[in-house]
């Protein structure tokens, strides 16, 4: 081997990414790194809009650069209506952009599911009409740093620490860029585009309409469907003068049709909805394609089920399926020549598997665009190959009024969205313009025939793999923007040959320290930033058991020292439920009895003394106390609560029924009389009319959730007199006086904040924020559902 592996152990990478705990234990610290870091950010945003003028061309040394507001002399000019289709990665990276420009862009974002991601967003219970390729053990294919947008590093954990993390650590990350960027406002979510069409424009004889026709390229009509309250469905009509699609390509399943297909009495899918192993427990099950999603899927069925066939025509990974020390049930094939009636399937070579039970088509997508008419868009898509398109983003015809983002595919996705969304961006507030249509033209056929010249085949035309650095180059010099940072090229480059020859580990075990070093020290250039990014939630999946030192472990230890004998057999029942019913569904990051006993019933616990301060009467055992634990997930603070007091009366609300089914099985298990579960979202169980509303001493909560939407989400169910208390960390000292206005509105007295030792999940300190209620919370809150978490107060 040309260069020496080095594995870089659990404890190396968090020495270097989570510095010892105990330093934020005392709040005179904490405030001095709190103040220091968000001075730094600010000095940060100052310097870097001065920098983006002065310095376009570094070679990535400004690749973070932020402009805010950008200013731009169009007072002659109208503002620009623009829409962006879809609000996956690809749509938020435009949407930042394009925002930065309110002065001359007026912009919308349909996206027609409820929430930002797109491939990212599971909604839990998959219901919703969510559909998503995304699959329960996904791990990402890039280091979460590569992965990451220039503008927001993704080199800390909220959900998931790993660097390979899970699709849950992506959708975080993505709605925390959402947050970051104020994008919410402008996403219409359960809005679906039907049609987009050209305008034929009336005041075409105005010389400024042709001007604008000219440089822009033609205005469009947009037909679209909104699901509106009780999910009524309502069609409108607008124009734009622009549209940005970046409705992904990740949702056609392609097809294939052996022969044999229709009489083979097997079961036939596409990777797409594949979601978990078990379903092929003991079963033989055939994959065809061997691509990402072939070798991730084959390894995670591999585990469940009796053998695997992965059959290819070619092989991304040379060790993938021939070497049995990597998994022994799995099998490499040729090609499939026929599906067979008696259940058999016959590959190219002749053999034959007997009694498969499943065919799994791992073959990927086509592109799709079901809203726009080819015709009248002037582009096709042959062979799956979208064209023309001016560096691939551009049908010449249309000039800059209709782009495509993301197109391409093996790249690196998410960076590359903000180079070509800056560039857009530029375009359509007339910052730079494109060249002529003959000039497009020229390009598109020079591409073309240089793809025909090395033999590729059409339907690999979008995919650049290593061309990718020298493309994401030439769209920031289009864009007048920094290039990317070369670590990222080479981290990328690493991580390949690594997943090459270590197909199995290489997402645990890695080899490219330099660029991962060069990359946190990007992210230092934040100011840390990203420390201060949210933490909190119970799924962290790292275990730190062994790294603990003497001081966590005394926390720990006092927090378990309040519990009696009785109450650890009932928390050693729901532990051990808790990582049985995690097999199935998602609860909890934590894989040992000892960590939830560590980072979430130690946690849990420590909020018991700032209820008890906060409402006296909350100890007086002859009466009932009454608790509401809102968006209780796994059962943490709330079925802790219950069992750590039994003279109070806790109710646990999540709007996800499997997770109220799991908390009344472990009520019931663990013989928890005091505890009911309310499946309903907050919305709608704190509503004006609910019997819910008003009726609890104190209503906790430990989500992730900013203060001003979870003050919106709990207050209401709080009775005057009663208090409304959170559990935060460092992110909640940034939330408070931004929550202000909201806790007033909804009826809480200003909040107060105290520390407590505790380790939460992610291992850093609590704070527990609290607001007595001193009036009744006004009947219009909370808002519908949905919208506190759009537009929070
Ligand atoms: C299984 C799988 C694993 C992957 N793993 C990785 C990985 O590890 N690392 C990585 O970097 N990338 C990975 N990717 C690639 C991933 O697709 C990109 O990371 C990126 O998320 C794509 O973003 P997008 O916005 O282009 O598309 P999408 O995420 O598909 O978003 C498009 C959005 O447009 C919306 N939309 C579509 N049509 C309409 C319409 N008519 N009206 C309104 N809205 C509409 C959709 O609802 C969707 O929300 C993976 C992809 C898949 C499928």
């Amino acid at each position: 081997m040309l260069y020496a592996r080095m594995i870089i152990s659990r404890s190396i990478i968090n020495s270097v990414y989570y510095p010892r705990l105990q330093r934020y234990y005392t709040s005179h610290e904490m405030g001095q790194r709190t103040s220091s870091s968000a001075t730094k950010l600010k000095t940060r945003d100052k310097e870097t809009k001065s920098k983006t003028v002065a310095n376009n061309n570094n070679n990535g040394d400004d690749a973070y650069a932020i402009n805010k507001d950008i200013d731009i002399d169009n007072d002659h000019r109208k503002k620009r209506k623009v829409l962006v289709v879809g609000g996956g990665a690809a749509g938020l990276a435009c949407a930042k952009e394009l925002l930065q420009r309110k002065k001359s862009l007026d912009v919308k974002i349909f996206e027609q599911k409820s929430n930002v991601g797109g491939v990212w967003f599971v909604n839990d219970d998959r219901s919703d009409g969510d559909k998503t390729a995304m699959y329960d053990n996904l791990r990402t294919n890039l280091p979460r740093e590569v992965m990451g947008y220039a503008s927001l590093p993704f080199t800390n954990g909220t959900v998931d620490e790993r660097r390979f993390c899970s699709h849950r650590e992506v959708l975080e990350y993505l709605e925390e860029y959402a947050r970051e960027y104020n994008l919410f406002d402008a996403l219409q979510f359960n809005t679906t585009v039907r049609s987009c069409r050209k305008e034929v424009r009336q005041t075409k004889s105005s010389s400024s309409s042709k001007e604008e026709e000219e440089e822009f390229g033609p205005a469009w009509t947009v037909k679209y469907v909104v699901i509106e309250n009780m999910n009524e469905k309502v069609e409108k009509m607008e124009t734009f003068d622009a549209i940005v699609i970046a409705n992904g390509h990740y949702s056609k399943a392609r097809t294939a049709h052996f022969p044999g297909c229709d009489e083979f009495p097997g079961k036939q899918m596409h990777s797409s909805t594949y979601k978990e192993p078990s379903v092929f427990r003991n079963q033989n099950v055939v994959l065809v394609g061997a691509q990402a999603s072939g070798e991730d899927i084959s390894r995670d069925i591999s585990r469940e089920a009796k053998n695997v066939y992965l059959s290819a025509k070619t092989w991304q990974n040379a060790e993938w399926g021939s070497n049995p020390t990597i998994l022994n049930n799995l099998f490499r094939k040729p090609n499939i020549k026929a599906l067979l009636e008696n259940g058999s399937v016959e590959f190219e070579d002749g053999s034959v598997v007997e009694n498969v039970d499943a065919v799994m088509y791992c073959i990927g997508y086509e592109y799709d665009f079901p809203f726009l008419d080819e015709n009248d868009a002037n582009f096709s898509v042959h062979e799956n190959y979208v064209s023309p398109l001016y560096e691939q983003m551009f049908v010449p015809e249309n000039r800059s009024s209709l782009s495509f983002l993301g197109l391409m595919w093996k790249v690196v996705p998410f960076p590359q969205f903000e180079l070509q969304a800056k560039w857009i961006a530029k375009l359509l507030s007339g910052e730079t313009k494109l060249p002529s249509k003959d000039e497009m033209m020229k390009n598109v056929e020079d591409f073309e025939s240089e793809r025909k010249k090395k033999n590729i085949p059409k339907r690999h035309w979008h995919c650049l793999g290593d061309d990718q650095f020298a493309y994401n180059d030439r769209i920031a010099e289009y864009a007048g923007e920094p290039k990317m940072s070369k670590w990222r090229s080479e981290m990328y480059t690493k991580t390949g040959l690594n997943k090459r020859t270590n197909p199995e580990k290489y997402r645990d075990e890695f080899n490219d320290m330099d660029a991962l070093q060069k990359a946190l020290e990007e992210d230092l250039r934040f100011g840390n930033k990203n420390t201060l990014r949210r933490r909190g939630d119970a799924q962290v999946v790292h275990a730190l058991s062994d790294d603990l030192s003497q001081a966590e472990k005394e926390i720990i230890e006092k927090q378990l020292s309040t519990i009696s004998d009785a109450q650890m057999k009932q928390l050693k029942i729901y532990s051990q439920l808790l990582l049985e019913w995690n097999q199935k569904m998602n609860l909890t990051g934590a894989k040992t009895e000892d960590e939830i006993l560590k980072r979430h019933v130690a946690d849990s616990l420590s909020i018991i003394a700032a209820i008890e301060n906060t409402c006296p009467e909350s100890k007086d055992t002859s009466k009932a106390f009454k608790v509401i634990d809102v968006g209780t997930g796994a059962g943490f603070p709330g079925m802790v609560l219950a069992i750590a007091r039994p003279h109070w009366d806790v109710s646990l609300l999540d709007s996800l029924q499997k997770r109220t089914k799991f908390l009344d099985h472990v009520a019931d298990s663990a013989n928890i009389k005091n505890v009911k579960t309310i499946w309903s979202r907050a919305e709608d169980a704190g509503n004006f009319e609910s019997e819910h509303r008003e009726r609890f001493d104190v209503a906790t909560a430990r989500a992730v959730a900013d203060l001003r939407l979870l003050s919106e989400l709990c207050i209401p169910f709080v009775k005057v007199g009663g208090a409304w208390i959170a559990m935060k960390n460092q992110s909640g000292l940034d939330e408070i006086s931004k929550a202000a206005k909201a806790v007033e509105l909804l009826g809480g007295e200003p909040m107060s904040h105290q520390e407590v030792q505790s380790l939460g999940p992610d291992g850093s300190f609590r704070l527990v924020v609290t607001s007595k209620k001193i009036k009744g919370t006004n009947k219009k809150y909370p808002r519908k559902a949905g919208t506190p978490q759009k537009s929070p107060l």
